[in-house]
């Protein structure tokens, strides 16, 4: 089975992507290892919400996600190539693949590096390496896209959560030929 978009983690950035490609219509799968830092936080300053413990914010964030059919497996994804004309991933559990890869692994650019993808020093504090991206998010491979922690921006929720959304949306841009927007209206 092929999906339209593999997502590595599922912390605010990741959950935040998949809720956008899922609810775009794409198939989606995420795949992560429970490691996330934000279950360490409590969180004041995220916009909207007037305070939020990490789980439960991690949590809310898988549950919309899936609501809109994103497909969640657990285990730690350790190798990345190129297959046909998409990527293989394999876990710890199995072999998944997909044609739009986005990494959203947090502190761990392991991943990418064991894949040759191209890495950098992080600028943000305590971040060592972060994936070295363009405006868009495209890493060094093409097809493979990272964002928030990891593609080395501000590390706080409403950011990390808001470069999630931003690359999910280039992704499914690329996917249908022209921009995309994803807005509902008020009902009356
Ligand atoms: C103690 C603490 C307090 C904080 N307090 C605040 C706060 O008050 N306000 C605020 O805005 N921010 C706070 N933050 C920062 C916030 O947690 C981060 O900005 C942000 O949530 C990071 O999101 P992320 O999705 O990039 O990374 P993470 O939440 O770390 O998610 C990355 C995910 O990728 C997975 N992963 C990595 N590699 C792999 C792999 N190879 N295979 C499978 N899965 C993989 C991990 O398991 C993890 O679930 C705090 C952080 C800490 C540690």
């Amino acid at each position: 089975m092929s999906y339209d978009v593999i997502i590595v983690g599922a912390g605010p950035t990741g959950a935040s992507a998949a809720l956008f490609t899922a609810k775009a219509g794409k198939k989606t799968l995420v795949i992560d290892n429970d490691q996330s830092v934000t279950k360490r936080a409590w969180i004041e300053n995220h916009y909207g919400v007037e305070s939020i413990t990490g789980p439960d914010l991690v949590e809310i964030g898988k549950k919309q996600a899936a609501k809109f059919g994103a497909e969640f497996v657990q285990g730690k994804a350790t190798q990345l190539e190129k297959s046909g004309n998409g990527f293989r991933i394999a876990t710890e559990n199995g072999e998944y693949e997909g044609s739009h890869i986005i990494l959203a692994t947090g502190l761990s650019v392991e991943l990418a590096e064991a894949a040759g993808i191209k890495t950098k020093p992080g600028t943000e504090p305590r971040i060592k390496s972060i994936i070295d991206v363009d405006s868009q998010g495209n890493s060094s491979v093409k097809g493979v896209w990272a964002a928030g922690t990891t593609g080395g921006v501000s590390m706080h929720t409403i950011i990390t959560a808001g470069d999630g959304a931003r690359v999910a949306i280039n992704v499914i841009s690329e996917i249908n030929g022209e921009r995309y927007v994803d807005h509902d209206v008020l009902k009356a």
